[in-house]
């Protein structure tokens, strides 16, 4: 029987020769890519009670509400914060790790900071994709509150990665961050204090940017990358 090539065999047959991107990276942004911004915060302005952090305090709301009161009892606008994070700088090593990911692999930095935070220090990174939330800001420059995109919003983009058929590398180091990695095809720790790792055994613990760097890679080629 005489067969007749398929129409589309040569197209099936180059799409077949080229590999396709299976596999998203996903980082936290704060103590992954740049310092804790609310601890710079601190520094700058003497206020040692706004040092607590997420690793401190895991509920998000109650931080917030906690932090915007001691801001309005001190007086602190958004200029004020603003001008701390233009002078803070991404952590070292970190614009070029950053960068190796994003020739590689579709990089995407989830964050509970705020965009109206992020946005000084996102450029000083090379304008990576963030996805976060939002302050509300008065004209007097009082934040007053903050919006939320979505509840959990780390592991829920995970999850609709992996919805989409990506493998999904997740990186934190904070408990805000452990059940993005738990949604993740493999999660990763960088630099977490020692109670995450305690209680988060089952995820590699990298403490710099070749470490974790050498981690990913060996996800990766654990998914078939
Ligand atoms: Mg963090």
């Amino acid at each position: 029987m005489n067969m007749m090539p398929h129409p589309f065999a040569e197209q099936v047959e180059v799409a077949g020769s080229q590999r396709a991107t299976m596999l998203a990276v996903c980082l936290d942004l704060e103590g992954i890519l740049v310092p804790e911004v609310w601890v710079n915060v601190a520094k700058q302005t003497g206020i040692e009670a706004l040092r607590r952090t997420t690793r401190d305090e895991p509920d998000y709301d109650r931080l917030m509400r906690y932090r915007l009161d001691i801001l309005d009892e001190n007086g602190i606008t958004i200029d004020d914060i603003t001008a701390v994070i233009e002078a803070m700088e991404p952590l070292e090593g970190s614009v070029g790790f950053l960068d190796s990911l994003e020739r590689r692999w579709p990089t995407l930095v989830l964050s509970d900071t705020f965009s109206q935070f992020a946005r000084p220090i996102m450029d000083k990174l090379g304008n990576p994709t963030l996805l976060c939330h939002t302050l509300v800001i008065e004209d007097s420059g009082r934040i007053s509150d903050w919006t939320i995109r979505l509840q959990d919003q780390k592991r829920r983009t995970v999850e609709a990665l992996r919805a989409m058929n990506l493998e999904v590398i997740a990186v934190g180091d904070s408990y805000n961050d452990t059940s993005m990695l738990a949604a993740a095809s493999a999660g990763i720790l960088f630099r977490p204090p020692d109670n995450v790792v305690e209680e988060f055994p089952q995820y590699p613990v990298t403490q710099d940017y070749h470490g974790l760097a050498a981690a990913i890679d060996e996800a990766a080629s654990a998914l078939g990358e």
